[in-house]
């Protein structure tokens, strides 16, 4: 995103929402990773600096490596405790923010509180074909992190000033996670600048990624190790591995939110395999993940066939057949992008 590509009324409605200091939720998606978590607490940062009074709801609970963030503590972590309290903010709320998300369906049950909220909601966000449920809506699927829109919007609002250590620290944790740690192909040279910048602040980078990347329970670390040496299932001709895991093998092991983070980048460092899936027995789906390379478009693959959708190499989806029956209409369906593994090179 640079000046030119920016939505100019979008960017002036948000600017007079910024000047206005007025009651604000900020919410983002379910599972919440370090971009959402990370966008929404730096736009929470940000926006309390100029004189808002914010509160952030997340859907669901955060990872546990991603409770370092400032302003994590004060999080309203939607669920059966806390459902009285998220529907009274978003009730009271003057504008509501929503971060790192395209379609209010990504708020599971939190979505008719924020959908029948009376205020205004603003939609910051870098995924595919945005739903319309905002009143403004900066959608940039060229940025390589919701983070990154943050940082650039701060600047854009003549704000660079309030960017604080705090502040960079979540929006670098946002950038590095999304990017891969810097290896996507959406990793531009604005990406690095970004980077840069962060670090000029005084963000400690490497503190970062040791927090989020070395950062292992044993339970998880073994949990992995059982993953990769039991759990992985190669498809030779179309290119494709995956992994299923069911609920009892998350009990088994004790899994935590956040323990399968990752696991599927290790089934997709495979030697030949250029497409993989992750998928999850939760309580009453299965929660698909899938990640590409090159033009194998996974989120059209989980928009078709799972209800879902995302990045064109990083897209998740959902399931309410069984584990078997899942993984059966994914090898089913394989043979509709036979053409797009075969070609990567
Ligand atoms: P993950 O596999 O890490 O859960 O998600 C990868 C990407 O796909 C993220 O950008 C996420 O926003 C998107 N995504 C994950 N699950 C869904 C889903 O159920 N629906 C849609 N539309 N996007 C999803
Ligand atoms: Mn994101």
């Amino acid at each position: 995103m640079n000046d030119s590509s920016m939505d100019q009324s979008a960017l002036d409605a948000l600017r007079r929402i910024v000047d206005t200091p007025q009651r604000v939720v900020i919410t983002t998606h379910y599972n919440p990773d370090a971009d959402a978590l990370g966008s929404s607490l730096g736009w929470a940062g940000y926006l309390r600096k100029k004189g808002h009074t914010v509160t952030v709801i997340t859907p669901s609970e955060s990872p546990r490596f991603l409770c370092w963030m400032e302003g994590n503590e004060d999080v309203v972590e939607f669920g059966a405790k806390t459902a009285q309290r998220a529907a009274a903010e978003a009730a009271a709320a003057e504008v509501i923010f929503c971060l790192d998300f395209n379609a209010l369906g990504r708020l599971n049950d939190l979505e008719p509180i924020i959908r029948n909220a009376k205020a205004p909601k603003v939609m910051i966000d870098h995924h595919q074909l945005p739903e319309d449920f905002a009143t403004v809506v900066i959608s940039e699927p060229s940025a390589a992190a919701t983070a990154q829109l943050i940082y650039q919007l701060i600047l854009e609002l003549g704000d660079r000033a309030l960017l604080d250590i705090s502040i960079g620290e979540c929006l670098y944790a946002g950038l590095m996670t999304d990017t891969g740690s810097f290896r996507h192909p959406s990793t531009n040279p604005e990406v690095h600048r970004m980077a840069a910048e962060l670090i000029e602040l005084g963000v400690n980078t490497s503190r970062i990624h040791r927090l989020i990347f070395d950062n292992n329970s044993l339970g998880r670390l073994q949990f992995l190790g059982y993953v990769l040496s039991q759990k992985l299932n190669v498809l030779p001709e179309f290119r494709t591995a995956y992994v299923a895991l069911t609920s009892e093998e998350l009990r088994r092991f004790n899994s935590q939110t956040g323990d399968t983070e990752g696991v599927v980048n290790y089934v997709l460092s495979i030697e030949n395999v250029v497409m993989a899936v992750l998928l999850i027995e939760r309580e009453q789906e299965i929660k698909l993940s899938f990640r590409s390379v090159g033009d194998v478009a996974v989120n059209e693959f989980a928009r078709k066939h799972f209800s879902g959708g995302g990045h064109r190499n990083a897209a998740g989806g959902r399931s309410t057949d069984s584990l078997e029956e899942t993984i059966r209409r994914l090898i089913a369906s394989l043979p509709e992008i036979r053409e797009a593994l075969e070609k990567v090179s």
